[in-house]
């Protein structure tokens, strides 16, 4: 029999590995895609230098699998179902159960234009409350003609048709039932893992501070619309709302100001002078009074803390940059509440 193709949906995390590893053990050609919504995924779009791969993203996972890898941006069909998740959210803004949907769809089309047999994902039943449980499996894989095989769980669920045909040894699939990782973790080890990635995270949206970032953004500015900027800004350094008409963005450290600086030609930008101090944007319409509080908060930030008059120069874009001489904002003065 020739050797069947398999799409493996590879997220970056330790289970999609397991899974693809499951199928290249039967000699199955396994071959992986990964989605980029915005919020998880590798952007195809910016990986320009290929050597340059992050520990434990779906590519170093492809690498140690040696397979082939399909990035592909959907950031923009995403946005459907974010912002009207038809099965709802789960404890913050990740609409799971939807997003798993879309994502198995949008496999399933790859694999009926590219030649692939069957689908292949690294779902472990009853590990996730909303997507992955003994009712929502059957709603993931419909419309996937019976072709969608998860590995890891498959002893516990109805043979799928890779199975029934033998394309795939059903025997040496697993039963995988729940939340513990210690089955992944000695499988891996079996498998001779030395390094292995944690349960598939980095997704922003499980995250509860990026959420309550996104949430603001919608809020003031009466739309859920974002672009991928705004994703890159929510996830970098500060953010604190002292008026409902702007908020600032405040770099931690050098990191968050490197990234802050590209952003410099959009935004009003602050950068203390007279001491050291992070890069500080403005985001939202404001007036002189508004951009002296962000000139005395960007003051405290620095560390010109303690001084009484700290210089500030202000950027607009597209207009000539000038100083401001301030008082940092005092303990007292800045609000919990403005932090976002
Ligand atoms: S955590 Fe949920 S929303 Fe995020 S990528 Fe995974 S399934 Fe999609």
């Amino acid at each position: 029999m020739q050797a069947k193709k398999c799409l493996v949906l590879i997220s970056g995390g330790l289970d999609s590995m397991l899974a693809a590893k499951l199928l290249i053990e039967q000699g199955i050609h396994v071959e992986g895609i990964n989605f980029f919504t915005g919020f998880s995924g590798e952007n195809p779009n910016l990986i320009e230098n290929q050597n340059a791969i992050k520990l434990h993203s779906a590519r170093w996972v492809a690498k140690q699998l040696a397979i082939k890898l399909h990035l592909i941006d959907v950031a923009n069909d995403f946005k459907c179902v974010l912002f009207n998740p038809h099965f709802g959210y789960g404890a913050n803004l990740n609409p799971c159960l939807d997003c798993k949907i879309f994502m198995v769809k949008k496999a399933f089309a790859y694999l009926q234009q590219n030649g692939f047999d069957f689908l292949v994902t690294g779902e472990v039943l009853g590990q996730r409350p909303m997507s992955q449980r003994k009712d929502t499996l059957p709603i993931v894989a419909k419309d996937t003609e019976d072709l969608l095989l998860r590995p890891l769980s498959a002893k516990l669920l109805a043979p799928t048709l890779p199975e029934r045909e033998g394309w795939v040894d059903r025997k040496l699939l697993c039963d995988f039932n729940g939340r513990t990782r210690k089955p992944q973790i000695a499988l891996a080890k079996k498998f001779g893992f030395q390094d292995f990635p944690q349960p598939a995270g980095g997704c922003e949206l499980t995250d509860p501070v990026f959420t309550r970032r996104l949430k603001d953004l919608w809020q003031h500015r009466s739309s859920k619309e974002y672009s991928l900027d705004d994703i890159a800004l929510l996830k970098t350094a500060r953010h604190l709302r002292p008026r409902s008409n702007f908020k600032l963005i405040i770099g931690r450290d050098e990191s968050d100001n490197v990234k802050l600086q590209k952003y410099q030609a959009q935004y009003i930008s602050l950068l203390c002078v007279s001491y050291p101090g992070p890069i500080v944007l403005i985001d939202g319409t404001v007036n002189d009074d508004d951009i002296n509080l962000a000139a005395r908060l960007t003051a405290y930030f620095g560390k010109g803390r303690h001084d009484n008059a700290v210089l500030i120069k202000i950027k607009k874009p597209d207009a000539e940059e000038y100083n401001l001489t301030v008082k940092p904002i005092s303990e007292q003065e800045l609000l919990k509440n403005w932090y976002i």
